[in-house]
Parts: structure tokens; C-alpha cells; sequence
């Protein structure tokens, strides 16, 4: 059985106060409840791993450089984000890919530097607008796949999240065919480059304007193994019902 997950990314959102949705969300998780990762803001990273301990959700940094030390103004190593106490780190979010002029070899050697940390990757890949319209998703994906995932991947140690450009934070989403085109895609692409029994593991989670009316939906195929989601994890009452449709799935 593959582990399911959800996944909240804070972006740049919140402040200490913040934390106290922790508490809450502990509060509304599903006694079956899959594994739960917040990855509030990095200042926030310790204070969040304090607050979270004891609750099984775990934490997670938005994005790692990929050398351990030196002279980076204003960025943080992933020896930095596991020194907080927070287990996973996303890399190649299509923010961080768009804004920060991040390529595939960035995010391999980011998501190299997560592992040399023990820190779990969740890696992100998505199509923009402009290749689902040309119908290029699958090449854009194969693409991002080949040079964003090293060769050492692991069940433990990668996560990876299939985010439509055009899906996150719009309210837009695929349909659920289109979403089982790709993960079934992936799926089928990492058991070949790393063998079933790699493979078959890696959870893939669906990102992209996931909200407790949709959730049930996207976990319905087979290799959505969890969800990515942003704003919805602002809130505990928002996220919670999300994290209990995967728990049921
Ligand atoms: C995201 O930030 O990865 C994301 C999927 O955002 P949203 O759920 O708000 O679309």
C-alpha cells in the first residue's frame, strides 16, 4: 500500500499566530487519518515543528537551496530546514520555477541537497495553460520528470506533485480523466526509469485549486495518492475536510 498524504503549502502566508490552526487541525483529524504536512513560511519552521509535536502532523520548508552553506544572501540550506525539525521541503513549486528563474537541473540538485539533509521531496511538475492547449502536457511532464527527479528516488525520501500552472489558486481544475491521464502517466514513467518496486511506491500527489467540494472527486483515481493544496490549507475547517476525503478514499 502506497502512504497517502496532504499536503499544505502556506506560501507567504501567516505569522506566528498562525500556528494556533495546528492545534485546530489536530483537533478535526479522522482517527485514519493519512500522513499530514504543513509547510508554513521559513521563519516560522521552528516554532511550527515545536507546535506540531505530538500531533502527527509533520512540517515542511516551501523551497531549499541546493548547497549546504555559504554565500547566499537570504536563502536557506536544507541542513537549515531539518536543524528546525521539519521533515519534507517542496522544490520546484511552478512559483518558485516562474519567479526565481528555477530549471530542472536546479530542482534535481535541490532535491539532492533535501535527501544529504533526511529530508523528504516533494518535488512539484506541472503544465502551463499554453501546453495543455497545444496539447503538450505529456511531453511537458516527460520532460520535467527526466530532469527534475535524480536518480537515487526513493518511496521515502520523494514525493511527487502533478501541479497544472493554470490550476493553482484560480478555482480552476482538470477533469478527473485529465488528472488520471497524467498520474497514470507518471506513474508508468517512474516504474520504468526506477522499477516497480520504486515505482509503484513514490505517492503522487494532485495540486491545483484542491477545496473540501472537489477532494473526494480527485482522490477517486488510482494514483492520486494525496493532494498539494494551498489555500484551502490556510484553515484547519478547510483542510480537515480535504484530509478526511483521502482518508476515506
Ligand atoms: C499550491 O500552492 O501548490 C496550490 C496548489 O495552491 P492552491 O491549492 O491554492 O491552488
Amino acid at each position: 500500500m502506497r502512504r497517502k498524504l496532504a499536503a499544505g503549502n502556506w506560501k507567504m502566508n501567516g505569522t506566528a499566530a498562525s500556528l494556533a490552526e495546528l492545534e485546530t487541525l489536530k483537533s478535526l483529524l479522522p482517527a485514519n487519518a493519512p500522513d499530514v504536512v504543513i509547510c508554513p513560511p521559513a521563519p516560522l519552521l521552528f516554532r511550527a515543528s515545536e507546535a506540531a509535536r505530538d500531533t502527527g502532523i509533520q512540517i515542511g520548508a516551501q523551497d531549499c537551496h541546493m548547497q549546504d552553506s555559504g554565500a547566499f544572501t537570504g536563502d536557506i540550506s536544507a541542513a537549515m530546514i531539518a536543524d528546525t525539525g521539519a521533515t519534507h521541503v517542496i522544490v520546484g513549486h511552478s512559483e518558485r520555477r516562474a519567479a526565481h528563474d528555477e530549471h530542472d537541473r536546479d530542482v534535481r540538485k535541490k532535491a539532492t541537497a533535501a535527501w544529504a539533509a533526511g529530508l523528504t521531496a516533494i518535488i512539484c511538475i506541472g503544465e502551463a495553460l499554453e501546453d495543455r492547449e497545444a496539447d503538450n502536457t505529456l511531453d511537458i511532464i516527460a520532460g520535467q520528470l527526466a530532469g527534475s527527479l535524480p536518480d537515487h528516488v526513493s518511496a521515502a525520501n520523494t514525493v511527487i506533485a502533478y501541479e497544472p500552472i493554470w490550476a493553482i489558486g484560480t478555482g480552476k481544475i482538470p477533469t478527473l480523466e485529465q488528472i488520471v491521464e497524467v498520474h497514470d502517466f507518471v506513474r508508468s514513467k517512474i516504474v520504468t526509469r526506477f522499477g516497480a518496486d520504486t515505482g509503484d511506491m513514490i505517492p503522487l500527489l494532485y495540486g491545483g485549486s484542491v477545496k473540501p467540494d472537489n477532494a473526494a472527486t480527485i482522490f477517486e483515481a488510482a494514483n492520486v495518492d494525496g493532494a498539494l493544496v494551498g489555500g484551502a490549507s490556510l484553515k484547519a475547517a478547510d483542510f480537515a475536510p480535504i484530509i478526511t476525503a483521502l482518508a476515506n478514499s
